[in-house]
């Protein structure tokens, strides 16, 4: 049911006062505590419960204003292919429940949503309704579940994120968060499906979206430039969370070695180019959110 209280726009509101503070990695942090490299993060919320929290807690006391679910890969498909599609209400409404549990008041939890994992016809087998249908039905489990915003993210092709932002819109007023990951090539910023910031940036502000922007793949050096020029296309709220740097290959593993340090003053910059929330995506962790938060502070 849609409905239109005005707590529904708390999160928005603390957007408006000041910058906001996303949480950082969890794929990594899970990784760094066992999870292998075919389970399912999202298998966590029910194996591994008190470790899903932790993480939660840790990006909270770290000075996180909203953690985003562990739900990245929730939806019907993605389950599908690791043979949890029975679990998928479950896993979600859990994922809910554990950053919930660790909630300060006055802070938020956003439901995750990312890509759907299969290519929208004429590439792949399933038409724009049904990625749609598939996105409601996660985003529902999760509003049902209290969730404070929902926030799609690691999206690389605009048609599957209008499916999102639409199927999503369709069942909940709640604010949503839509962020791209952009490629850097010779001619500039590209989504995989070869898409423009100033496309994507136009036609999400057009259907709907809160809040804008992008994360993952570009390391925060490069998302300065990028907020740089989303800005000049859109005055709505924009979101960065960069990496942790460029990965590199180490004895088959990737590492993010970025410090903490030169990360919080890159978030420095992409606050002055635009950005109203800030966070980390893959290789970043709670030190990297304290940091941030420190020089947001002291920029003061
Ligand atoms: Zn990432």
């Amino acid at each position: 049911m849609l409905s239109g209280s005005s707590s529904q726009h708390r999160p928005l509101d603390l957007v408006r006062q000041r910058v906001v503070l996303f949480d950082g990695a969890l794929g990594t942090m899970l990784m760094a505590r066992g999870l292998s490299s075919g389970e399912a993060p999202e298998k966590w919320n029910v194996a591994r419960p008190e470790v899903v929290k932790e993480i939660h807690r840790a990006y909270f006391t770290a000075g996180s204003d909203v953690v985003q679910t562990n739900t990245f890969g929730g939806n019907r498909f993605k389950l599908r292919d690791k043979q949890l599609e029975g679990d998928l209400v479950r896993i979600n409404q859990t994922a809910v429940k554990l950053a919930k549990e660790v909630c300060p008041p006055g802070k938020f939890v956003a439901g995750d949503v990312g890509p759907s994992g299969k290519l929208m016809a004429p590439l792949g087998p399933y038409g724009v309704r049904d990625i749609e249908a598939v996105f409601a039905e996660q985003g529902q489990i999760l509003v049902d579940a209290g969730v404070d915003l929902i926030s799609i993210e690691t999206m690389f092709s605009l048609e599957e994120t209008m499916a999102a932002l639409r199927g999503i819109r369709g069942v909940t007023n709640l604010p949503i968060f839509v962020s791209m990951t952009f490629d850097l090539k010779p001619k500039g910023f590209f989504t995989l499906m070869g898409e423009t910031p100033k496309a994507c940036i136009k036609t999400l502000e057009e259907n709907g979206a809160d809040v804008l922007g992008s994360n993952c793949q570009l390391g925060s050096r490069e998302m300065v430039d990028l907020i740089k020029e989303m800005r000049n296309w859109t005055t709505i709220p924009l979101i960065a969370q960069p990496n942790a740097g460029s990965p590199v290959m180490k004895g088959g593993v990737t590492v993010y070695e970025q410090p903490p340090e030169e990360f919080a003053e890159d978030i420095l910059r992409i606050v002055e180019a635009g950005a109203d929330v800030i966070g980390g995506c893959c290789g970043t962790t709670p030190r990297f959110v304290q940091e941030a938060r420190q020089r947001l502070l002291d920029r003061r």
